[in-house]
């Protein structure tokens, strides 16, 4: 079976904060903007009934209806959703191909904003309690619903005991379960100091999970002892689980640059190491991962596709696709001797005018074109004949210098 085509400006994988919002800042620069979600349009966040620390909602809100409120917002600005796995992308070169079972979707720009999941203990009964049933994996976002309560947490690295301090400000006891040997702890020395000192923590050594129970919601956590596998019931209202997380990135594997835990790497301009495709939220390498700052990521994103985009429109029709020969001038409006360079190049554009067609780039608002034309530095020079780089120089120039560089 042949598979449809559809074309589109930008595709977005993943259908969470990130991808949201950057669907809204694309949908609004009126790019044709196809999002892709293989589960529930929201992601992660609607797995949680409270969110408290997202700004604009000093009441709260839940995760769904939060989520909602972004869905429909990129509806408005035209953005159009498709529910399926993405199953393979091609990302090389000016067109990118998105693949699922039915379509290939081309695209000039992919965000890509799959998010990530916790990793699990794979213990009996897991699946039962998941997220607002008790088991939680977001200190940040539940410790409040704890406060008075008992709770276990699960693992000994940095973030579960950093994450199991902040919890002994709510809850009445945190019970950290620890695989390891009286005193022997994954984190750093500091954090299991305090930890240690802490009164409202209790550690339970030489233990890994065996079962969740409860009815309906948890309310018990069965430890097994790795050393005579005796068996700990312990009761707790809740259970977070920090041992790690999985970024949602199989499919980029050898397409994009990971890091070793295999989260994408992206610049401060959630630009990936590929040409055209960016990466927002949690998928991506970064020190927090929340709705606040997947907004922010997908934002950016957003507004890099729109940027990426005018640049591949003026640098194919405009530079390399001109008629004419072409000397490009790259500059910064900010630095006097670039300004001082306007006079000599405007009068060249002036005398060649019908011979050679001239193009001022701004690096400061289009580094992207500086780029492409492989110019690191400004004031540069750069001629273009037929389609092709055929000279460039750096530095401050004069008419004669115009003249013999495009061969006039
Ligand atoms: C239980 C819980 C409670 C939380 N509470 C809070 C809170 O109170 N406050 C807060 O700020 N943060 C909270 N967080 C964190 C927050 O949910 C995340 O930081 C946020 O959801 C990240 O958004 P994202 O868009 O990057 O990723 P996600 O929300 O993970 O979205 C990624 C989306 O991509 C989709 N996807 C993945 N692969 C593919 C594919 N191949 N094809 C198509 N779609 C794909 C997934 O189905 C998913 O919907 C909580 C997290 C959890 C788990």
């Amino acid at each position: 079976m042949d598979k449809k085509v559809e074309q589109y400006d930008v595709v977005i994988i993943g259908g969470g904060a990130a991808g949201l919002t950057a669907g809204i800042y694309c949908g609004r620069a009126r790019l044709n903007t196809l999002l892709i979600e293989k589960s529930l349009v929201g992601g992660l966040a609607t797995y949680t009934n409270e969110i408290e620390n997202y700004p604009g909602f000093p009441e709260g809100s839940t995760g769904l209806g939060l989520m909602e409120l972004f869905h429909k917002q990129a509806k408005k600005f035209g953005v159009k959703f498709k529910l399926t796995d993405v199953k393979g992308v091609s990302l090389e070169g000016e067109k990118k191909i998105v693949e699922t079972f039915r379509t290939n979707y081309e695209a000039k720009v992919v965000i890509i904003a799959s998010g990530g999941k916790p990793r699990l203990t794979g213990a009996k009964n897991e699946d039962l309690y998941l997220y607002d049933k008790g088991i939680s994996f977001c200190a940040t976002c539940d410790a409040a619903a704890n406060t008075g309560k008992t709770v276990m947490v699960i693992g000994s690295g940095d973030a579960a005991i950093e994450e199991g301090m902040f919890l002994t400000k709510f809850a009445d006891k945190v019970i950290v379960s620890v695989m390891h040997d009286e005193g022997i702890m994954d984190c750093n020395e500091i954090a299991k100091g305090q930890a240690l000192a802490n009164p409202k923590m209790e550690f339970i050594w030489n233990s890994v999970v065996e079962e969740f129970a409860g009815d309906g919601h948890l309310n018990e956590v069965v430890l097994k002892n790795t050393k005579n596998d005796s068996l700990i019931r312990v009761p707790v209202d809740s259970c977070f689980l920090f041992i790690g997380y999985l970024p949602n990135t199989e499919l980029f594997r050898d397409v994009i640059e990971l890091n070793r835990p295999g989260y994408v790497i992206t610049n401060e301009k959630m630009e990936t190491n590929v040409p055209g495709v960016f990466a927002a939220g949690d998928v991506r390498d970064k020190f927090l991962k929340q709705v606040a700052t997947a907004v922010g990521d997908g934002a950016i994103a957003g507004y890099g596709a729109e940027k990426y985009i005018a640049e591949s429109e003026i640098f194919e029709s405009q530079i390399m696709g001109s008629e004419l020969p072409g000397i490009v001038f790259l500059w910064n409006a900010v630095m006097p001797e670039c300004r001082a360079l306007l006079p000599v190049i405007e009068a060249f554009e002036e005398k060649y005018k019908g011979k050679i067609k001239v193009t001022k780039v701004d690096i400061y608002k289009s580094k992207g074109l500086a780029d492409r034309l492989e110019m690191d530095e400004v004031p540069a020079l750069v001629y273009i004949k037929e389609g092709k780089i055929i000279k460039s120089r750096k530095g401050s120039f004069t008419e004669t210098d115009l003249e013999e560089l495009s061969a006039l």
